[in-house]
């Protein structure tokens, strides 16, 4: 079904092949469509809250390496996030540091495929499984990835995330939430049947409030970074502000995005992806960083990333290949920074402060990345070399 804001409506004719790819990933039951993963992880929250009714101040369990959406959206459900510590290697969320952050109020584990590599999800679904947790997995950055045994992330877990939008992998618009099991998939039918959406402000409005909060966020990843004011401090002046934000969150989905059209292409997009990732991996083999690779497993490259172990040179380094044209990023931030400072994520600050992500997606091609790599070259002689250790 599709969301429009008032009331939920059946799938439209030609998103049906969409619809059923998403399906055949997941072995879904129902799928529900709205403007944005944001609005799927709200509704999955609620569906854990409705099957844990013995929860009353209830606790969603979340990687803290990610962008701020899914805690946000966890606080407008009325839920407390918490924020697990991920591998220091790989930015991924492990079962160690979930169950560390595991308490009798917890309802639901949301495990993010960052940057389309797989989590390591069978231990995950087996401790949600013991303790009664809804497990979410999050997709937004790896729509068709798969496990190393070959059967597709988003099918183990009770319900599914994904997201069309802007800096996807197929950037339609949209956003998708797939109920693997029959329980889940009743608890989602009754619940987006009882609770409309909210009204969607103009379009002038949310993009004037997108642009505002890109730069507070900015500006606070940058304080943080140089270490010029504690996580503390940050977050007493983040929190306040976060609600003015929640206006951004629940979607409608756009019923006019071809969605069918631009899964059909899937196959070749991914594979265009991966060729790209190749090439940054083979030209870049020799220097002072460390590559992910896991793309080769997963079979999606959201972006292709390299770790380099010179914190205190990474902005400059960034600032000088982006001067050659070349889009660079250094933005993800450990959540739990501006959420839950006394929840310290250590692994995930040493991640974020060495990651560089770098462009595959269709806005370039060979020769682009071969020009990128040879700036990336050129600047190296800034950055130290990479602990042989790490
Ligand atoms: C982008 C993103 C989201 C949110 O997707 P929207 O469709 O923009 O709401 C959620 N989770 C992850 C991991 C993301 O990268």
């Amino acid at each position: 079904m599709i969301l429009d804001g008032i009331e939920a409506k059946p799938t439209p004719a030609n998103w049906r092949a969409a619809e059923h790819l998403l399906r055949e990933h997941t072995g879904g039951k129902a799928v529900v469509w709205s403007g944005r993963a944001a609005t799927a992880l709200y509704h999955a929250y609620q569906v854990a809250a409705r099957l844990r009714p013995d929860v009353a101040q209830p606790e969603i369990i979340m990687p803290a390496m990610m962008c701020t959406t899914a805690a946000i959206t966890a606080l407008m459900a009325g839920m407390v996030p918490r924020f697990a510590d991920v591998d220091a290697h790989t930015g991924l969320v492990t079962l160690e540091h979930i169950r560390a952050r595991l308490t009798e109020n917890t309802i639901a584990v949301v495990a993010i495929h960052l940057l389309g590599h797989t989590v390591e999800i069978a231990p995950i679904a087996h401790l949600c499984q013991a303790h009664n947790l809804l497990l979410i997995e999050d997709l937004a950055q790896a729509l068709g990835a798969t496990y190393p045994d070959g059967t597709r992330a988003g099918s183990v877990g009770d319900v599914a995330v994904y997201s069309f939008n802007r800096t996807k992998i197929i950037e339609t618009g949209n956003g998708a939430l797939v109920a693997n099991t029959d329980e889940a998939a009743a608890t989602l039918d009754q619940m987006v049947r009882d609770h409309p959406l909210p009204p969607v402000p103009a379009m002038t409005t949310l993009k004037q409030l997108a642009l505002s909060y890109r730069n507070l966020h900015h500006s606070l990843v940058g304080v943080l970074r140089l270490r010029a004011q504690t996580s503390e401090t940050v977050s007493s002046a983040f929190l306040p502000i976060r609600p003015a934000y929640d206006p951004l969150y629940l979607r409608p989905a756009n019923p006019d995005a071809p969605m069918s059209a631009a899964l059909d292409d899937l196959a070749a997009t991914l594979m265009r992806r991966c060729d790209l990732a190749e090439i940054y991996a083979q030209q870049l083999a020799d220097g002072p960083w460390h590559l992910l690779t896991a793309y080769r497993s997963s079979g999606v490259c959201w972006r292709f990333t390299l770790l380099s172990d010179d914190p205190d040179q990474l902005v400059d380094f960034s600032e000088a290949v982006r001067r050659d044209g070349f889009h660079v990023s250094n933005l993800y931030w450990p959540v739990d920074q501006f959420f839950r400072p006394d929840e310290a994520c250590p692994n995930a600050d040493w991640f974020a402060r060495r990651v560089v992500n770098l462009w595959v997606d269709a806005s370039v091609d060979a020769d682009y990345v071969l020009g990128c790599c040879e700036s990336l070259r050129a600047h190296a002689h800034r950055l130290k070399p990479m602990d042989a250790m790490r």
